[in-house]
């Protein structure tokens, strides 16, 4: 007889594309949509709920996630769903910020320069 938990992992499974090349394992169904601030997340149906993917396939791997620790995409791939170090991680919610507010300033890095660059054609 094979297990809930089987079967849910089977249910992603199905519909996830494996990359050889950075592990990550990319969902392939419906998201949270193209546009806001939790855009880009994997979306099931699962008895009748919608929930994010990559929590339930973390928590079917590893059980409960305390209150203060959240999820975070450390491979910076919000379609990815896989429940291991170096992709979807359990951490504090004081280290998720802090790295959101990393990958941020880098991204502010290469924004600066165009912006620049349009204050100076600006007359
Ligand atoms: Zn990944």
């Amino acid at each position: 007889m094979i297990s809930r938990r089987d079967q849910i992992r089977e249910k992603i499974m199905a519909r996830v594309e494996i990359d050889e090349g950075t592990g990550c394992y990319n969902w392939t169904g419906p998201t949270s949509g193209e546009t806001g601030r939790g855009k880009d997340y994997p979306r099931m149906s699962l008895s009748g709920q919608t929930v994010a993917v990559h929590k339930v396939m973390w928590t079917n791997e590893h059980g409960f996630i305390p209150g203060k620790k959240e999820l975070d995409h450390a491979c910076r791939n919000r379609r990815c769903v896989r429940p291991d170090a170096g992709h979807v991680e359990l951490v504090t919610r004081k280290e998720n910020a802090r790295r959101r507010e990393r990958a941020k300033r880098s991204m502010l890095g290469h924004n600066s320069g165009r912006a620049l660059e349009c204050a100076e054609t600006t007359p």
